[in-house]
């Protein structure tokens, strides 16, 4: 895996084809909806449980964690942006999945016979769990993925592949928990963590600012503070993630935000992971924002 860490990956490990674990957890979510309109958990229920569905054959799969920015990206008038966004680079799904195919090569060279199929969310696997089963990092009760001493600011890969690789084992406790710690549940201002563990995208501020088809309400524009796209509060008070107080005005202003048309939207963003949430939806988020702000 000297390939993984010299292509920038910062943990990986490899998790058997197998039930992963939390699926449990991911039906009685689903069955009480709290994935909101994200309906494409629903679908394909059952990939989620067997990768084997998503590659004949397959044995292993190989999760890896690959570290996003810390410098939180802003507008010069005093807005920010989520920092997975990264808009200075192309969409991390491309740059993600150049990389990892790097990864593939030296399992195909490995194992001539085997075949790979690399997942940069676009297949339905549960990648949390699957990492958290390789020991690529431990479950917070952010629900993120947190790799110690890295942080929770990375994005999750997986290559399932049918290449007979040894599974990994999970983080032992002393390697890396939250103990004690309720930081993240205590801060987050919409309620969405209901308890360690437990989130309600439905009032998750990443869900409504980015995934949601409605414009956000009154109310959620109140709590959005200046983060017109996405929100990483509850990752910003956890102990796991150091220096996350750099900003990096790289953002034109709301105003200009809102002046922009389609072309010049996608002319500076259109290969960034901004057009995923599209123009539309970041107007919105700023105008209900600063609706929020007039008295
Ligand atoms: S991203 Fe924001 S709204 Fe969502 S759970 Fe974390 S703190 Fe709460
Ligand atoms: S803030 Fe505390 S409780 Fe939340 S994920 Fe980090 S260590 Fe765990």
């Amino acid at each position: 895996m000297e390939t993984a860490c010299s292509l920038g990956f910062v943990s990986f490990g490899v998790a058997p084809a197998s039930v992963p674990p939390f699926y449990d957890e991911l039906v009685r979510w689903l069955t009480e909806g709290k994935h909101g309109d994200m309906k494409w958990f629903e679908r394909n229920l059952r990939l989620r449980r067997d990768p084997s569905g998503l590659l004949k054959d397959c044995r292993a799969v190989v999760c890896l964690a690959y570290p996003y920015s810390r410098e939180k990206p802003c507008t010069p008038d005093g807005f920010s942006a989520s920092r997975y966004s990264e808009p200075l680079l192309d969409d991390y799904h491309v740059r993600l999945r150049k990389l990892a195919g790097e990864v593939a090569g030296v399992i195909r060279r490995l194992h001539p016979d085997s075949r790979s199929r690399v997942c940069v969310d676009s297949a339905p696997v549960m990648e949390r769990s699957l990492a958290a089963a390789a020991g690529v990092g431990f479950i917070g009760k952010n629900t993120s993925l947190i790799v110690p001493g890295v942080g929770s600011c990375v994005y999750l890969v997986e290559i399932l592949t049918t290449a007979p690789l040894a599974s990994t084992p999970p983080l032992p406790e002393s390697a890396g928990s939250c103990g004690e710690c309720n930081r993240c549940v205590d801060v987050c201002p919409a309620g969405a963590l209901e308890a360690p563990y437990r989130l309600d995208a439905r009032k998750c501020l990443s869900y409504l600012t980015i995934e949601h088809r409605a414009p956000v309400n009154a109310e959620t524009g109140r709590i959005m503070g200046s983060c017109i796209l996405g929100c990483d509060r509850c990752q910003e008070v956890c102990p796991f993630n150091a220096n996350m107080n750099s900003v990096n005005i790289c953002l034109p202003s709301s105003i200009d935000f809102l002046n922009m048309d389609d072309a010049a939207f996608n002319a500076r963003f259109g290969r960034t992971a901004l057009a995923r949430a599209g123009m539309r939806k970041i107007k919105e988020n700023i105008e209900a924002v600063k609706a929020s702000a007039t008295p």
